[in-house]
């Protein structure tokens, strides 16, 4: 089997449970459907992480953020983090194969220690004067966020306005056209492209055809009303976002509308990018890897349009891989988590991994020879809670790492209890803590959690000295 080059499509924010393939109802991913049928498909797939930047980071380094040392999310990730991230000499997929001769590229505009190894990293909007008007405000910092508002054309008053400014003009078409571009101008280099989409992410404002066919039974007001979600959130700042994000829907069911609308018209673009694979003759030698950085809480859980929380529907994801040489139609059920897609793709390239991996190559599933290899995952939240789950067979254990990480920064409450225990055979939907009734699993999975995250702190703070070691010999200091 030849795998000549890489795409790893990310659609950010959005759940398993919510595609045609991982069994929704309504028809919202075709294409997403079609690349199922013709390669694999991991029914338990997790997210390291239930927010982006500390997600993406164990996605292509194949590290825990505990280990690379990226935990926190946007602006709150400081620059120790990075220096630590840095330090450990921890390479993303993008570096292992630029230092092999890949065109690396991405349409991304995280920016930051993500665009790492990369030839060319864009986001969609570069180019324009939009695109102008971004980087400088970017460079400008302290008065970006006015700028973005003012000179970007984005009229958008308050908190929420700065949250989107972060973002402006990332739709799906034009993340596809730029991605297009870079295929068809890769001129038979071997490449790996990421393409990182962003229309499922809160607020979701899809094209209107899209959001409308998406609207089975909505607007009849059975669902719940938005004063009553508004009334359960504590930051006003946050309440004025989810205001932002409800403006204009009848009800709950109209802004789950609106998100299955945004997942069918990423789905449309990703069946064009697709296209464009086969069009430049690509497609057969092509490794497509599509999965999201987390899911998404709808309204679920006393969360509303989100991803906070470490719940089934914020923390399972779509996991799928496509190539010629692959088997088709082929569902894997075994637990699997993001940092197997370094070693897996790694493993398809023949290429050896640069530095000890937390995760493992995916093909010995693939093949069948194997049903599962890890008996549990494991997944952090420090963004909004400081939480940490372990999935173990059918149950999940939920705890919170101190009563301060119990609380939510953005509701100003606490979602669950301090432990948790479900057994999601029995109730997938997690809505019966049974901790009380199983305090043996409960025990079992308290330790296990433990356990890992002190075995990976160990060995994360070894690298560390390492990493610092090689460092100062490469400056000639020892
Ligand atoms: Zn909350």
């Amino acid at each position: 089997m030849e795998v000549r080059n890489v795409v790893i499509i990310v659609v950010d924010a959005l759940r398993a449970r919510n595609l045609g393939c991982y069994g929704y109802s309504k028809n919202t991913s075709p294409n997403i459907d079609s690349l199922a049928r013709e390669g694999v498909l991991f029914e338990q797939a997790y997210c390291c992480s239930n927010c982006t930047d500390p997600s993406l980071t164990a996605m292509l380094s194949g590290k825990y953020p505990i280990s690379s040392g990226i935990v926190n999310h946007g602006a709150r990730v400081t620059e120790e983090e990075i220096q630590e991230f840095h330090g450990k000499r921890i390479a993303l997929l993008s570096e292992m194969l630029q230092s092999r001769g890949f065109s690396t590229l991405a349409v991304d505009w995280l920016g930051r220690w993500h665009g790492r190894g990369y030839t060319c990293y864009c986001a969609p909007w570069d180019g324009g004067t939009r695109g102008f008007l971004w980087r400088t405000a970017r460079r400008l910092s302290r008065v970006r966020l006015r700028m973005l508002q003012q000179l970007s054309g984005l009229v958008v008053p308050g908190w929420w306005g700065r949250e989107l400014g972060k973002f402006p003009d990332a739709d799906a078409r034009k993340v596809c056209d730029r991605a297009v571009e870079l295929i068809s101008a890769s001129g038979g280099r071997r490449f790996l492209l990421l393409v990182h989409f962003w229309d499922t992410h809160s607020r979701y404002n899809p094209p209107r055809r899209f959001a409308e066919a998406m609207k089975v039974g909505c607007g009849q007001g059975r669902s719940q009303r938005f004063d009553e979600i508004l009334g359960q959130i504590g930051d006003p700042k946050w309440r004025d976002y989810i205001r932002y994000c409800v403006k204009g829907a009848a009800d709950v069911d109209d802004v789950i509308a609106r998100y299955d609308g945004a997942i069918a018209y990423v789905d449309h673009e990703i069946g064009r990018l697709v296209d464009a694979l086969r069009q430049n003759g690509l497609l057969e030698k092509t490794l497509i890897v599509l999965t999201s950085d987390h899911g998404e809480s709808l309204a679920d859980h006393g969360i509303y349009f989100t991803h906070h929380g470490l719940y089934e529907e914020t923390i399972h994801v779509p996991l799928i891989l496509s190539h010629a040489g692959l088997p088709g139609n082929r569902r894997v059920r075994g637990l699997v988590q993001h940092i197997d897609i370094v070693p897996t793709v790694l493993d398809l390239l023949k290429v050896e991994a640069e530095s000890a991996l937390d995760g493992e190559s995916l093909l010995p599933l693939i093949s069948g020879k194997v049903e599962g290899f890890r008996s549990a995952v494991y997944v952090e939240e420090f963004h909004t809670e400081r939480k940490r789950t372990i999935r173990a067979g059918s149950y999940k254990y939920i705890h919170a790492l101190s009563p301060e990480g119990a609380v939510c920064r953005y509701c100003r409450r606490v979602h669950g209890d301090m432990e948790e225990l479900y057994d999601l055979r029995q109730d997938p939907l997690e809505t019966t803590n049974i901790i009380a009734a199983k305090p043996e699993v409960a025990s079992e999975l308290r330790e296990r959690l433990s356990e890992w995250a002190m075995h990976l702190q160990k060995k994360s703070a070894r690298g560390s000295v390492e990493g610092r070691i090689r460092e100062l010999k490469s400056m000639g200091r020892v």
